[in-house]
């Protein structure tokens, strides 16, 4: 049989399709396998397109397709796996194709770029360096040499580590590092690699049920609580896999991606890691993308979008903090990346371990279907022993700039003892509204239905929603009057009131404000694990993954704004957000403390978790989402419309339910359209519609519906739409 003359490719745009186009003959000989990274006009430009298949005949005629320009791999980049994965994923996010696959990619192989590593080099110590003509005041030079005597050191590792590139220079310049090239570094020696630790009984077993599991699909839950050893168990389990000549995919949330956690994986892996995160640039992703590809990498740790990398022998798949929402992609293909390592995991028959202090309601009505296995570690390692919790009634008592006297009294006995303080607020910026006494107007955005925050250092009011800033006004601008205050706290303000009240003790801010240069988050980071009294002051930054041995006492500000939250998972997220930032103390020797000001002291989901049984919780929570019928009981996409003109968005919305809805299956429907809960944010209005089905599978069957309806009515330009699948926010 003749070899097909046409293939159907996928391009980066927004139609929902493939596009026909002919093999030139030359190119006929070697067959185009999908996957195969192709260049071809579309439109007036050359773009990079990726084969889905290979046909003998067109739905189009012919005479009007235009060949394949050039073809720009040998074999495919995205092999028969991640392909499957690509078309899974375009059709459950009901997303078109083109820009799936696209996503799935580097950004250098969507530019077209050679699928071939850059050449790398490394630096490594001379065998007959010198060491004592070095200063023992020189720390940067030493804190290379520290590194560079356990193994050579990238240039992206030098990074990775927040170590000095001009004391590399010095170092180069005195003659005792030099430059080799090298396709990949030499993974640390043997010697240099730290032992295993002595698991305790329930680490292993943990690790014993794993290890039966390595040759099947199995979904893990690894039920901890923070400090409860869970990493210990991924690195143990993940040198097992690496002894079976496999692979191991790590992925974690963008903020827990530090240099101590790899530094963690690097002294305890028996093979070359690499990392993958936006913080590196694209020859180096690139670079890292294709050693996974290739088998030079063993492990890779990376960000959500690491879930796509290419793997030659894939064996285990762990996310770390399951529960967390940056798993999710908010915009463009908005996957959820622990969901899809399920089905990456099912399809390749290996075991993915889903680790977390905090399960998500999803994850655990899972574990009760008996669809995926618990596996608890219920103490914490070592000698540390859990906080204790404590709630302060701020309804009768007297707040100073946000803080009651209680707390601050707690907060000056451990500062006595030597000990650090965390105190977390969600909200950054000084104060969250500037108000006029005379004419009671609040300063609002001109762009957006939000208030403007106050920030002091800049002087300036800022819109966090859009980002609009202007400097602090002087008069209000309805009344003319200047008789203007602020109202409320913001990690700032709570700054400057602790200065004033503990003086002489360093004050740590972190949130996004104070990290803004690059290194600070690590400068910050530093200066806390120094030890010594400190009071800490952040936001969530400061409350997830991070280990703080020296904080004893966390106190929780605002514990209310999040029950006050419209969403339907305010409540979970709450509770991840108070034991996540509780699980920071008390990691060491101390025990830790709690303190919580709420105005709510009764309120049930309190007492739930300060009785330190997160599983009694989610009964709760699951019982109650059971009985309204929200997820994990039912399945939602959110179709969002966009638009200068409130009236175009909440239209094209009508439209879109008039044509799809007597298509849904039984027990479908669509609720709305109704604004988003800040409706205007860039002068734009949000209007949404939910779509609600009782199941994932008849979700899914509705899709198809919704895209035809969407696709049908005519949008008026101006209007942007787009679909959520398994949405992480409804409000
Ligand atoms: P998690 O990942 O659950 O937060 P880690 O694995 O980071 O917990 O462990 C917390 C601390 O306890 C670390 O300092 C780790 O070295 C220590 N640790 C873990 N397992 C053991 C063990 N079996 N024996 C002694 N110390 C342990
Ligand atoms: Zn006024
Ligand atoms: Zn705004």
């Amino acid at each position: 049989m003749k070899p097909p003359h046409i293939a159907t490719i996928a391009i980066d745009c927004p139609l929902r399709k493939g596009f026909d186009y002919l093999i030139p003959k030359e190119m006929r000989s070697s067959s185009l396998l999908p996957g195969t990274r192709v260049l071809v006009s579309f439109g007036r430009r050359a773009v990079t397109g990726i084969v889905l298949d290979t046909k003998h005949h067109s739905d189009f005629p012919e005479h009007k397709l235009k060949p394949i320009q050039s073809r720009l791999d040998e074999t495919p980049v995205l092999d028969e796996h991640l392909m499957q994965l690509g078309h899974f994923t375009a059709r459950y996010y009901a997303h078109p194709i083109g820009e799936t696959l696209m996503t799935m990619l580097p950004v250098l192989l969507r530019d077209g770029a050679p699928a071939k590593r850059k050449q790398n080099f490394c630096y490594r110590l001379l065998p007959q360096a010198d060491l004592t003509t070095l200063r023992t005041n020189a720390k940067s030079q030493l804190a290379l040499i520290t590194h560079l005597k356990q193994g050579e050191l990238t240039p992206q590792a030098i990074k990775d580590h927040n170590l000095s590139t001009s004391a590399l220079r010095s170092l180069q310049d005195k003659g005792l590092v030099e430059k080799v090239v090298r396709d990949a570094c030499a993974k640390l020696s043997p010697s240099a690699l730290q032992p295993p630790l002595h698991l305790n009984p329930e680490q292993a077993s943990a690790l014993k049920a794993l290890t039966q599991s390595l040759d099947a699909f199995a979904p893990f839950l690894l039920y901890g609580v923070t400090g409860s050893g869970k990493t210990e168990v991924y690195l143990q389990i993940i040198n097992k896999v690496i002894k079976q000549g496999k692979q191991a995919l790590v992925l974690v949330p963008e903020i827990t991606l530090t240099p101590q956690t790899l530094r963690r994986f690097e002294s305890r892996i028996d093979g070359t890691i690499v990392s993958l995160h936006s913080g590196m640039n694209n020859t180096e992703r690139l670079n890292h993308w294709l050693m996974a590809k290739t088998h030079e990498a063993d492990v890779v740790i990376g960000t959500r979008s690491a879930l796509f990398t290419p793997f030659a022998n894939l064996g285990i798949i762990i996310i770390d903090e399951e529960h967390d929402a940056s798993f999710k992609q908010q915009e463009g293909l908005r996957y959820h990346a622990r969901d899809l390592s399920i089905i990456r995991a099912k399809e390749l028959a290996i075991p993915v371990i889903l680790g977390t202090a905090t399960p998500s309601l999803e994850t655990y009505a899972n574990v009760q279907k008996g669809k995926y296995t618990e596996l608890a570690l219920s103490q914490r390692a070592g000698a540390a022993s859990l906080p204790r919790f404590h709630l302060i009634d701020t309804r009768s008592k007297k707040l100073h700039q946000g803080l009651s006297l209680d707390l601050l009294t707690q907060m000056q006995k451990h500062l006595d003892k030597d000990q650090q303080v965390l105190l977390f607020l969600n909200r950054r910026g000084y104060a969250p509204s500037l108000i006029c006494f005379s004419c009671g107007t609040l300063a609002g955005c001109p762009q957006c239905d939000a208030r403007l925050t106050y920030h002091k250092r800049k002087n300036h009011l800022i819109c966090h929603h859009c980002g609009y800033t202007m400097p602090q006004p002087k008069q209000c601008t309805k009344c003319g009057s200047e008789h203007l205050q602020t109202l409320g706290q913001g990690t700032e303000r709570i700054e400057e009131t602790l200065q004033a009240h503990f003086p002489g003790v360093d004050i740590i801010r972190i949130d996004r404000d104070s990290t803004r240069r690059k290194d600070s988050m690590q400068k910050h980071l530093d200066k806390i694990h120094q030890g010594g009294k400190k009071i800490l002051v952040g936001t969530q930054m400061l409350a997830k993954g991070h280990h703080f041995p020296g904080v004893s006492l966390v106190g929780i500000l605002n514990a209310d704004h999040g029950l006050l939250c419209p969403d339907f998972r305010a409540p979970e997220r709450i509770g991840q957000l108070l034991l996540q930032v509780a699980g920071r103390a008390g990691r060491a020797d101390i025990p830790g403390e709690v303190f919580v000001q709420t105005v709510q002291p009764t309120n049930p989901l309190f007492h739930l978790l300060f009785q330190q049984d997160y599983s009694r919780f989610l009964q709760t929570l699951l019982q109650e989402r059971q009985e309204v019928g929200w997820p994990p009981f039912s399945a939602l996409a959110l179709i969002r419309a966009e638009s200068v003109q409130l009236t175009d968005a909440q239209h094209s919305l009508l439209t879109i339910k008039e044509l799809c809805e007597s298509h849904l299956p039984t027990h479908c429907v669509l609720l709305g359209p109704i604004p988003a809960s800040i409706a205007r944010v860039s002068n734009r209005f949000r209007v949404q519609l939910l779509l609600q089905a009782p199941s994932r599978q008849t979700l899914q069957a509705c899709l198809p519906h919704l895209i035809q309806a969407m696709t049908q009515s005519k949008i008026k330009r101006n209007v942007r739409l787009s679909v959520d699948v398994d949405p992480m926010e409804v409000a």
